[in-house]
């Protein structure tokens, strides 16, 4: 659990043009938002794919990239003359001093890059944007994009009181009696929200009675190896994994990819099949099969991430509580939000809850929490 130095929400006194950028996933995004008294009124977004070999290589190099991104960003709406307050969406385990003061603890998901681990994320920042550009740029926050989601979907619902993010990666921050927090003090709020890290749930083994031998194999052939072991069974980035892990066993045994017939119904299945996984001759049974695994793989992951969810809504115990949620699984897979709603409404008896899906409110968020900032210092 981290604390993420939220000192406040916006109260309709924020002024200015912000920049925002969110990296962790599988996009990198840049952000511009204007906020005229509070209210937020023009917001552009853009997506630059990460080069595959940035993943791995020294840390300095993605910084680089990113620099250059927003300097592209900038230049290409005539934009690059002024100054900006950034706000930095950094999605990796951190540890924060202040809210300028951000310190990266390990990577997880699909980096590994050398170099900057122990290392203040501003710091890091800034030096790339001096660097590589000549942008007049204040780096005043980093958030994590569950933080800026949350901060995100209080602007929309101010019952928002849980931060949830369902993509490549997964976790969640919820808002906390500060009394009940011992790991650090706050005498000046009587609610705090605390980020959870939940992603790395269960490194102690006690999830141990639920992991299959396919969470196993899928966490040996992962980039970041024996952690992250909750994230590993129900985040995107490990879905189609284990999916494909539980196939090769059902084909070594004899029962999956063997016959010949194709029909409609099952075609996209097969499509799948054969060009993601090069199966070939793929069976309306095998298409069959493979829908169920995927049924149950999907199953156990809105059944682990409900539980955890409703732990939270049962300790609150808010008469209503948003939940605040962005990432592409929970956004783009069919079945996700309805079974969500339904495992929740079993674990979290009689407890009131909505959904609050945002579209790039991770990035977003953090163009917020610096027009907060921004207002603070300027009071
Ligand atoms: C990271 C978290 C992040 C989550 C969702 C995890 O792998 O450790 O910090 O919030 O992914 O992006
Ligand atoms: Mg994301």
């Amino acid at each position: 659990m981290t604390n993420p130095f939220i000192k406040e929400l916006m109260n309709g006194k924020e002024n200015g043009s912000f920049l925002a950028l969110d990296l962790g996933g599988t996009n990198f995004r840049v952000i511009l938002i204007q906020i005229t008294d509070g209210i937020f009124d023009k917001e552009e977004v853009e997506y630059y794919n990460i080069p595959k070999h940035l993943f791995t290589e020294e840390g300095t190099k993605l910084y680089d990239f990113i620099a250059i991104s927003i300097e592209h960003f900038l230049t290409n709406r005539g934009a690059n003359n002024r100054h900006y307050d950034l706000g930095f969406t950094f999605s990796f385990p951190m540890h924060l001093e202040a809210i300028d003061v951000a310190i990266h603890t390990s990577w997880t998901k699909s980096f590994s890059c050398p170099g900057v681990i122990g290392k203040n994320v501003r710091e890091l920042l800034s030096s790339a944007i001096q660097r590589k550009t000549n942008l007049d740029i204040s780096v005043t926050c980093v958030t994590n994009d569950c933080i800026a989601t949350l901060v995100y979907g209080s602007y929309f619902d101010k019952r928002c009181a849980i931060g949830l993010i369902m993509g490549t990666g997964n976790n969640a921050c919820y808002i906390e009696k500060t009394s009940n927090i011992h790991k650090w003090k706050d005498t000046e709020r009587s609610e705090s929200a605390v980020v959870l890290e939940w992603g790395a749930f269960g490194d102690n083994g006690v999830l141990d009675f639920l992991r299959t031998k396919w969470d196993r194999i899928v966490d040996k052939k992962s980039v970041v190896k024996r952690t992250y072991t909750f994230e590993k069974c129900l985040a995107g980035k490990y879905l189609g994994c284990l999916v494909r892990e539980a196939l090769v066993t059902l084909a070594q045994e004899g029962l999956f990819c063997k016959g010949k017939a194709f029909t409609d119904e099952l075609f996209y299945t097969k499509d799948v099949l054969s060009s993601y996984l090069e199966l070939e001759d793929v069976t309306d049974d095998d298409a069959r099969i493979a829908q169920y695994v995927c049924g149950l793989v999907s199953y156990r992951a809105a059944l682990l991430l409900s539980l955890v969810t409703s732990m939270l809504l049962n300790r609150m115990d808010r008469p209503h509580c948003t939940i605040a949620v962005d990432g592409s699984l929970f956004v783009h897979h069919p079945r996700f939000k309805p079974l969500m709603e339904l495992l929740i409404e079993q674990n979290a008896p009689g407890k009131s809850f909505s959904f609050l899906t945002t579209k790039d409110g991770s990035g977003k968020g953090a163009g917020l929490v610096a027009s907060i900032e921004n207002r603070i210092r300027n009071s």
